[in-house]
C-alpha cells in the first residue's frame, strides 16, 4: 500500500491462497470464521495513519468495535477471582480494589508514568537502526531514564501493584511478544498501557479483515496481488539484489521486500554467503518466542460463561513461564479463550459460536513431537475449559482445526513455530535486531516481526513504514529523483 501510494509499480507474490499471513481469516464449510492468529487490534492510530497517507480512511474499510471490558481475566484458585479489564480507571480502581484494595491507587501512577515512557519511547520505534552508532543517539539514550533497561516488567509493576495477581493483570501482554513478564525488558509496560489509553478493537470480520481491506487499498493503488505464487530465490548481483525467481521465471526489481517470517524465509531466499550479520548459524543460534497449541471451534449453541476475550491464568503461572522456556508443556497450562460472536455474530451461524483457543507451549527448537503430543494436548485444552464454568463442550462440536507447533512451522512457514518471531530480549532489539535495510546486503528489505521495531500488528505497522521511506530515499537517491517520483517505470517488487 505505501510503496504504491508513493508512485512504485508494486508486485505482491504470496505462496498461499489468501493474503494476510498469521493475520487472516480461516472459514469452516460449516460458516464458522476464526482469526488465524491475531484476535486483539490495538492502537488503530498507526493504521489509520497510514490508510490516510495512502488515500484511503480505514473507517470506511472496516468497522472497529470497541470492547468494553476489554478483556476478562481469571486468576484460578479457590475459588477463582475474576477481573473485568476496562479502560475506564474509575471502575478499573474500583475492580482491583475488590482484590486488593492497596494496588488501586497505583493505576493512575502506572498510566502517567507510562505516558511519560511511550512519549520517550515513540521516537525510537519510529526510526529505523541502519547503523550500530545508532544505539548512541540521543533519542536512545535519552530515553534510557524512563525504559529502565535494566529492570524487567514485572519488577518495573512492584512500583505501583503489590498484588502479584494485580501485576499480572498487567504483564501479561508481554506475552503478545512470546515472552515472559519476569524476563521482558521493563519498556514493554507499555503494552498494557496502550491497551486501557487507546482500547481494545474488533474489527468486525475479525481481525483477517484489516488484512483483506489492506489487499483491497493496494490493488485501488495499482499492487498486482500475485497468490498461490511462492518466491523461490531472491537473484543478487554482488550484495544487490536484482529480482525474485518465482516458478521458473524471473522478475527483475529495483527493490525486494521479505514479508516472510525472517527464521523460516532468509535462510530460503537469500544465499548464507552474502549474510555475515545474519548467517544461518546466526539464525539457527538466536533466541526465539515461545509458540502456541491452537484450537478452533465450531459450538453449537452460545457459551455465556465467557466474554469476548478471556484469560485463565493458571495458579502455576510462572511455574508455566519457566517450563515453556525449558521446552517442557505444561500439565495445567494457562490460556486464552476468544468467544468473539458475543459482538460479532457474523463469525458463526445463527445460535452458534466460533471458539478460539490459545496455549501458550515451547516452540520447536525442544523438539517435542507433536504428532504425538496433539491429541492428548488437545483433550487437556478442552477439560481446562472446565475451570471457566464450561462441561459439556466436547457433545456441541461442529467443527475442529488443530494448529501445533509444527502445524505453524509446515502449513504456515513460522520458524521454529515460534509465532511471535525473534525474542525481543536487547540484545535482539533495535540495532541488533535484522535490519530494515537488510543488513549486508543493497536492495534488499524487511517487514513484518522478524525486523525493527519488532512483532505484533500496531509495531509491524510501524515498521512497514519505516521501510518504505528507507526505500523511498533509496531509489530516489538512485534515480536521482525526489521521493514523491518514485520510479513508476521500474517493477519494484
Ligand atoms: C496465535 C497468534 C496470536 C496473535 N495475537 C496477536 C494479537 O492479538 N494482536 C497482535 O497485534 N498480534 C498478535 N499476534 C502477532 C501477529 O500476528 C504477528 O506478529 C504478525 O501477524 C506477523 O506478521 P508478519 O507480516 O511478520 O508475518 P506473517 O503474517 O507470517 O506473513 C508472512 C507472509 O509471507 C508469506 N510467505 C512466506 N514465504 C514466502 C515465499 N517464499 N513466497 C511468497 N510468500 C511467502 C506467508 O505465506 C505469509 O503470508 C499473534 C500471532 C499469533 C500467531
Amino acid at each position: 500500500m505505501q510503496l504504491a501510494a508513493t508512485g512504485a509499480r508494486v508486485t505482491l507474490f504470496e505462496k498461499d491462497e489468501v493474503v494476510g499471513g498469521r493475520t487472516r481469516t480461516l472459514t469452516s464449510p460449516e460458516g464458522y470464521k476464526f482469526d488465524l492468529g491475531p484476535t486483539f487490534f490495538l492502537y488503530p492510530r498507526i493504521l489509520r495513519e497510514i490508510f490516510t497517507a495512502c488515500g484511503a480512511d480505514l473507517d470506511d474499510e472496516i468497522e472497529l468495535i470497541q470492547l468494553d471490558p476489554q478483556y476478562r481475566l481469571i486468576f484460578e484458585g479457590k475459588p477463582n477471582v475474576t477481573l473485568d479489564a476496562t479502560g475506564d480507571l474509575d471502575r478499573m480502581e474500583a475492580a482491583i480494589a475488590a482484590i486488593a484494595p492497596q494496588d488501586a491507587q497505583g493505576v493512575r501512577r502506572f498510566m502517567a508514568d507510562n505516558r511519560w515512557k511511550l512519549d520517550a519511547f515513540k521516537p525510537v520505534l519510529e526510526q529505523p537502526f541502519s547503523t550500530a552508532a545508532r544505539m548512541l543517539g540521543r533519542d536512545v539514550l535519552g530515553s534510557l531514564p524512563q525504559l529502565r533497561p535494566h529492570l524487567q516488567v514485572d519488577d518495573d509493576l512492584k512500583r505501583y501493584f503489590s498484588d502479584p495477581r494485580i501485576r499480572l493483570a498487567f504483564s501479561f501482554q508481554t506475552k503478545y511478544l512470546g515472552m515472559s513478564p519476569f524476563k521482558c525488558p521493563s519498556m514493554f509496560t507499555i503494552l498494557s498501557f496502550l491497551e486501557y489509553e487507546y482500547g481494545v478493537y474488533h474489527p468486525r470480520g475479525g481481525c483477517g479483515a484489516v488484512s483483506d481491506a489492506m489487499a483491497r487499498v493496494a490493488e485501488r493503488l495499482g499492487v498486482e496481488i500475485k497468490l498461490n505464487t511462492p518466491v523461490d530465490r531472491i537473484t543478487f548481483q554482488g550484495r544487490r539484489a536484482t529480482g525474485v525467481d518465482v516458478g521458473g521465471q524471473h522478475i527483475p526489481a529495483d527493490a525486494v521486500v521479505i514479508n516472510g517470517d525472517f527464521a523460516h524465509a532468509v535462510p530460503r531466499l537469500v544465499p548464507d554467503r552474502i549474510r555475515k550479520a545474519w548467517s544461518d548459524r546466526k539464525i539457527e543460534r538466536a533466541r526465539y518466542s515461545c509458540s502456541t497449541f491452537m484450537l478452533y471451534l465450531g459450538i453449537e449453541g452460545e457459551l455465556p460463561q465467557l466474554s469476548h476475550h478471556n484469560v485463565l491464568l493458571a495458579e502455576t503461572y510462572q511455574e508455566n513461564i519457566r517450563q515453556i522456556e525449558g521446552g517442557v508443556i505444561p500439565a495445567v497450562p494457562s490460556l486464552y479463550v476468544q468467544n468473539p460472536t458475543v459482538t460479532d455474530p457474523s463469525l458463526a451461524p445463527p445460535g452458534h459460536s466460533a471458539l478460539y483457543m490459545l496455549v501458550p507451549v515451547p516452540n520447536l527448537r525442544f523438539g517435542a513431537d507433536w504428532q504425538k503430543e496433539a491429541k492428548p494436548f488437545r483433550d487437556l485444552a478442552i477439560k481446562r475449559l472446565e475451570t471457566l464454568g464450561i462441561h459439556d463442550l466436547e457433545s456441541r462440536i461442529r467443527y475442529e482445526r488443530v494448529v501445533s507447533p509444527q502445524g505453524w512451522q509446515d502449513d504456515f512457514s513460522v520458524g521454529y513455530g515460534a509465532t511471535f518471531n525473534l525474542s525481543h530480549d536487547l540484545m535482539q532489539m533495535l540495532s541488533f535486531r535484522p535490519r530494515n535495510r537488510f543488513n549486508d546486503t543493497e536492495g534488499l528489505y524487511l517487514v513484518g516481526g522478524g525486523t525493527h521495531p519488532g512483532s505484533g500488528l500496531p509495531v509491524i505497522y510501524e515498521g512497514a513504514r519505516i521501510t518504505t521511506r528507507l526505500i523511498q530515499e533509496d531509489l530516489a537517491l538512485a534515480a536521482g529523483k525526489r521521493p514523491a517520483a518514485l520510479a513508476p517505470q521500474g517493477a519494484n517488487t
